[in-house]
């Protein structure tokens, strides 16, 4: 069966970036399992898996407009040090929700200079090319309810808001 809108498909991944370094692996865990044409995979992958069949392994190399996006400039702002809560430990790496007019965002500490962290909104992966092996294990039509939901139910899939 081929994949398609509206079914879902059941696959092992390993997602690395431009030095081959594995950012996510599926590899001895679970495999993934989404339904194919609502954007649950970043659009490069979905393309690519687009009419393909159970038993396929390929490996895909995605740019960023394709993938999370380039790097937003705009998104990556300072803050001084005594407007984060006593006892937190600021440290490069960390992530920290600010509220905004458009309601809570959160960022990633990127560095600390002098009196200031500097925060970092964009997606962790925006801005970078990057490479899946994929290996697509099995494929099925959604059920109808699945369909109406926009995502897996079942094993390995979204659950709990019934
Ligand atoms: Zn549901």
């Amino acid at each position: 069966m081929k994949i398609q809108k509206g079914r879902v498909v059941r696959m092992h991944y390993t997602l690395r970036d431009e030095s081959g370094a594995t950012i996510e692996s599926s590899g001895g865990r679970d495999p993934l399992t989404y339904l194919h044409g609502f954007g649950h995979l970043i659009t490069g992958l979905e393309k690519t898996l687009e009419g393909a069949q159970a038993g396929l392994r390929t490996s895909v190399t995605v740019p960023p407009q394709d993938a999370y996006g380039e790097k937003d400039p705009q998104a990556v702002i300072r803050a001084p040090r005594e407007d984060f809560p006593e006892g937190l430990t600021l440290e490069p790496g960390i992530e920290v929700q600010a509220d905004t007019p458009d309601g809570p965002i959160s960022f990633t500490v990127v560095a600390i200079e002098g009196d200031e962290a500097v925060l970092d909104a964009n997606h962790p992966l925006a801005g970078k090319t990057l490479t899946f092996d994929v290996e697509v294990l099995d494929v099925r039509e959604a059920t109808a309810d699945e369909v109406a939901h926009g995502h897996v139910h079942g094993a390995g899939g979204a659950h709990g808001h019934h």
